[in-house]
């Protein structure tokens, strides 16, 4: 017999939190059975876009210098192309993170006395200064691009009125953020995505949709370029580079937008030409092969935590049984002292620095201090297992990730053994 409760004993977990969490698991199965068809399909995709792109061991060759001709490079720009269902791609390690695609897609494609509109409220906070919502160097404000928000109603839906109102002869792009970021607010469906693209172009046909595709990649089976977005645009560190990727970005939408972003990111004249892979090639295209699984993982952990954490009384977005658009789960602790326990516990069960306690902390780019859990192979790989917490009300920390569903529960386990062990909680 597999001993497996006292293996969880070794690693902290004591007897009655492994048994409540037998419990809930028990009562997941047919959510975990719905998310293993989405991963099948999504793997066959991705399969599918590699063999129609020939993708061959040469493609995992090192490339340096200027990059002319880089066969890994410019394959793998195609399989992001054919998988997204857009006529381009930029998937570079020169994009150095998710902020960074985001702020190339939006200096590429705006130019001085244009408009940026989010008609769902605010952005993720990096693009707070990237926008220049908060002053900072070199941001759009800097160079004369304004900006203008809509405010998602009460309900977390689209306020389409006041959206008419903001669009106007300047409005160039609208970003569109799929995924709640540090917010409390419900992330959107690739429909509800869909929806409010038909409408802004209903009433601005050339106004570029650009959507933050951050975190949402491969939770449904299709992505917001299937319904009419521009560019879509994320982070290789966390769903699509499959915990395998160690760097990078992508952005993928139509070629006049795309080619905009590569003449940005490297010169005008240059363009997609330059930009050597330097062997991290095989680590994008593997880790793309993987990334429908692992995102499977990290959705069922998502679905786990909230059921953990919603029966013990605590507020959690997305709730116990709804659908899922990202993988992303919010829980409200309510206490400083429940966010630290939270982030305490997921570190306690990583495979690396699990020996190390994180602590609040001034992070760049963020307003308030912020805790963050994540003993990963990647720095700050967030499809890895990691909780993040900003020091704020309503004290609600955003857990994330685990490259296996297995790995994932321990960590919440972990992190409700924290809580019991402080007195913050107690098991029924
Ligand atoms: C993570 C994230 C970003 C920023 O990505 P970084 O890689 O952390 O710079 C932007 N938007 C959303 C919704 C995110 O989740």
């Amino acid at each position: 017999m597999l001993d497996t409760k006292n293996m969880y004993k070794e690693l902290g977990i004591s007897e009655k939190v492994y048994l409540y969490g037998q419990e809930i698991e028990s009562s997941l199965k047919e959510r975990f059975a719905e998310i293993d068809k989405v991963a099948e399909y999504n793997q066959l995709k991705v399969i599918h876009a590699m063999q129609e792109s020939r993708v061959s061991e040469g493609c995992f060759h090192y490339a340096s210098g200027y990059g002319y001709s880089d066969q890994g490079r410019d394959t793998l720009e195609e399989v992001y192309a054919k998988t997204f269902h857009t006529e381009s791609a930029l998937v570079r390690p020169q994009i150095t993170c998710g902020t960074h695609a985001l702020a190339l897609a939006l200096s590429a494609n705006l130019r001085p006395g244009d408009e940026l509109l989010s008609p769902v409220g605010k952005p993720y906070d990096t693009l707070e200064e990237v926008i220049g919502i908060r002053k900072s160097k070199g941001s759009l404000a800097e160079y004369g691009i304004t900006y203008r928000q809509v405010e998602l109603l009460e309900d977390g839906t689209f306020d389409y009125e006041n959206i008419k109102k903001a669009i106007n002869e300047k409005t160039k792009l609208v970003t569109i953020q799929r995924s709640k970021g540090y917010q409390t607010r419900p992330s959107f469906s690739v429909t509800q995505i869909g929806e409010l693209i038909a409408f802004v172009k209903s009433i601005k046909p050339d106004v570029i949709c650009m959507v933050d595709n951050c975190y949402g990649e491969f939770v449904e089976t299709i992505e917001p370029s299937d319904v009419g977005a521009d560019m879509v645009v994320g982070s290789l560190i966390k769903n699509p580079g499959g915990g395998l990727a160690p760097i990078g970005g992508y952005i993928a939408g139509k070629e006049e937008c795309i080619e905009n972003c590569a003449y940005r990111l490297t010169s005008p004249g240059l363009g997609k030409e330059v930009g050597a892979s330097l062997g991290v090639m095989q680590s994008f295209f593997q880790g793309f092969f993987l990334a429908p699984t692992v995102v499977a993982g990290a959705l069922k952990g998502a679905i786990f935590a909230a059921n953990v954490y919603e029966k013990l009384g605590f507020p959690v977005i997305p709730n116990g049984t709804e659908s899922r658009h990202d993988i992303i789960q919010a829980v409200t602790l309510g206490t400083p002292e429940g966010v630290i326990a939270f982030c305490k516990g997921i570190q306690a069960a990583a495979p690396v620095d699990s020996y190390v306690s994180p602590e609040p902390w001034a992070m760049p780019g963020y307003d308030s201090d912020v805790i963050m859990a994540a003993g990963a192979f990647v720095q700050g790989s967030s499809i890895e297992l990691s909780a993040d917490g900003p020091i704020k009300p309503p004290y609600a920390v955003y857990f994330q990730g685990g490259l296996t569903w297995e790995h994932a529960k321990l960590g919440i386990l972990m992190s409700l053994e924290q809580l019991v062990q402080k007195g913050i909680v107690t098991l029924p």
